[in-house]
């Protein structure tokens, strides 16, 4: 038989003729000599585009090679199978599995191929590998594929025991955001958060979002400590800068965490864990539902971010309430509090806003500014002749945790010319239970630079008389709640007057807080009680109205 008829005799055949498969035979140089009629449906291109071309030419570069050997090992009579990416016509990607068959005819040897189209099985087998290791809202990889890829780290690192980093990101309150902006704009801040950290990584580090609000990364530690928390900063910089979603600056507050292999953990449950751990303690879980709770948490959401802005345009405002000597009703110093003067909601009572200055950490610029304001205006009063006032501060949580609080009180003081035996901080108990040596060590240094310290609101938190004695205080505050009630409760009575003598006692100064009567006066004096503040001898009051009162005050004073 001569080629042409052998060509047409295989065309002929109905298992060619027929196949839904794109069949096509090729002599042994590999170039195409037939067809079958489910080419061009399969593949995009015509017959005639096809014939006398080799079937290489049309396969992606990557599968040359063993597409070549398949074909050698046919032209010795052997079948086999493999996988190609063949372009089709209209320039997208398909997969096919290649079926290499030899064809042994009087003319010689040929070669059949068989295109199977997977391209679909392919996909589809893709599409779920990368639902299981992938997030769908960030394109990220998962919890799954983050422990796989820290498995993976821990084994190729374990013999050079170079360190690597873990860290842990969790966006606090980000409930807030959702119940108040809608779950669009949440889903629109998470990708905008992983951008931004996607943003950060270079090629060997690796970053997957863990959970909702969670995410987590890997890198390899730089080898200075500094820079190894200068790089924890400015991932954290960069995730706390605002987010602009639908025309409104967000900020998020961010936690984080890390760990380091393998001087943290050398596996994967201790490196997760001393990450977690390393996360600041406070937790500000805001969960509101609702429409009531929407609209709260809205609320709470503007006065967050009013709240921000507040400190540039200079809304804050210092209040001072009086202190008295009980003994001889002479005016001896004030408490700073500050209110804030809001453009629309007025006069704002820090009952409304210090928690969420507390929770977004803006209570730290915040409380440096009243007691920058405090000190200088103490030291105006001062040089005005009116005595030797003290000013008492309130130190919140988040300052008493600061690492540098010492340096920033020492700097104000001495920037503002303040004397430091006129400066009282107060701190409440909840803040002096935290970690009893770190607290003892950071009085004593505020001790020695002369500094007072008060307890705020005393007898309302967990007091152990053990600590009492062991903190370097000078003062205790009783707290209003059994002022109030001295005249009605027995109890009250009873526990302020053993607050007293106790006091006595120890050494301590006392205040008491929240005096609104005469009779509440005439009872803590009974007592021996040292000193009293409170709506019986005035509300906090404006500098200016503030300073009235020096002047009513001032022939007891000089
Ligand atoms: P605090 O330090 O215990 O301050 C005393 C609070 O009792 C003040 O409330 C004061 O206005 C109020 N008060 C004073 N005398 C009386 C009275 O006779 N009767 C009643 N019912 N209340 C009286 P204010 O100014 O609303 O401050 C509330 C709390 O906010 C303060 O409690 C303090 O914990 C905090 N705070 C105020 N200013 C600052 C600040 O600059 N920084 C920080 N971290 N916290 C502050
Ligand atoms: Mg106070
Ligand atoms: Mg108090």
């Amino acid at each position: 038989m001569r080629f042409a008829e052998v060509l047409t005799s295989a065309a002929e055949q109905p298992l060619f003729a027929m196949s839904t498969d794109a069949m096509l035979l090729l002599d042994s140089k590999g170039c195409i000599q037939t067809v079958n009629p489910a080419v061009p449906g399969v593949t995009g291109y015509r017959q005639t585009s096809l014939l006398h071309k080799t079937f290489v030419s049309f396969l992606e570069p990557e599968h040359i090679c063993a597409f070549s050997k398949g074909f050698h090992e046919a032209m010795q009579g052997q079948a086999s199978t493999q996988q190609a990416q063949f372009r089709h016509a209209d320039g997208h990607m398909q997969f096919f599995e290649l079926r290499i068959i030899p064809w042994t005819h009087d003319a010689g040897r040929l070669v059949y191929i068989v295109m199977k189209d997977m391209t679909e099985l392919k996909l589809a087998s893709q599409m779920i590998h990368h639902i299981a290791y992938h997030d769908t809202l960030t394109g990220l990889s998962n919890r799954t594929m983050f422990q796989i890829e820290l498995t993976r780290r821990i084994a190729a690192f374990a013999s050079s025991r170079k360190p690597f980093s873990v860290v842990l990101i969790q966006l606090d309150r980000f409930q807030i955001i959702t119940d108040s902006l809608g779950h669009n704009a949440g889903d629109l801040l998470i990708k905008m958060v992983s951008e931004r950290l996607e943003g950060y990584l270079s090629d060997d580090e690796h970053v997957s979002r863990m959970g909702s609000n969670e995410f987590a990364m890997l890198y390899a530690t730089p080898e200075e400590a500094l820079r190894a928390v200068e790089k924890l900063d400015s991932i954290y910089e960069r995730l706390t800068r605002p987010y602009q979603v639908h025309g409104e600056a967000i900020y998020l507050q961010v936690r984080m965490g890390s760990a380091q292999y393998p001087r943290d953990g050398e596996d994967m449950t201790g490196l997760l864990r001393n990450a977690a751990m390393t996360r600041s303690v406070e937790c500000a879980w805001d969960v509101v539902q609702g429409t009531e709770g929407r609209h709260r948490a809205a609320d709470r959401l503007a006065l967050e971010n009013d709240l921000r802005k507040a400190l540039d345009r200079g809304e804050f405002e210092v209040y001072y309430q009086p202190q008295y000597e009980i003994h001889t009703n002479r005016l001896t110093g004030m408490e700073a509090l500050v209110r804030w003067r809001h453009p629309e909601r007025g006069l704002v009572t820090p009952g409304e806003f210090i928690p969420a200055a507390e929770e977004t950490g803006l209570i730290i610029p915040i409380g440096e500014w009243v007691l920058r304001e405090a000190c200088e205006q103490t030291k105006r009063w001062q040089d005005m002749g009116y005595g030797k006032l003290t000013v008492s501060v309130n130190l919140s949580i988040r300052q008493f945790r600061k690492m540098n609080l010492i340096g920033d009180i020492y700097r104000i003081v001495r920037e503002t010319g303040m004397d430091p035996a006129c400066l009282e901080l107060e701190i409440t108990e909840s803040m002096a239970m935290e970690d009893m040596n770190r607290v003892i060590r950071k009085l004593e240094e505020l001790k020695q630079l002369g500094i007072r310290i008060s307890m705020d609101d005393f007898g309302t938190g967990y007091s152990s008389l053990h600590y009492l004695k062991k903190i370097p205080i000078h003062k205790l505050k009783i707290d209003q709640s059994f002022i109030r009630d001295i005249a009605s409760d027995r109890d009250s009575a009873a526990i302020v007057a053993t607050i007293i003598a106790m006091a006595r006692h120890l050494k301590l100064e006392v205040v008491a807080e929240g005096v609104e009567t005469a009779e509440d006066l005439l009872f803590l004096k009974e007592q021996q009680c040292g000193k009293a503040q409170g709506y019986f001898f005035s509300k906090p009051l404006p500098v200016k109205e503030f300073e009235m009162l020096l002047q009513a005050s001032r022939p007891v004073l000089v």
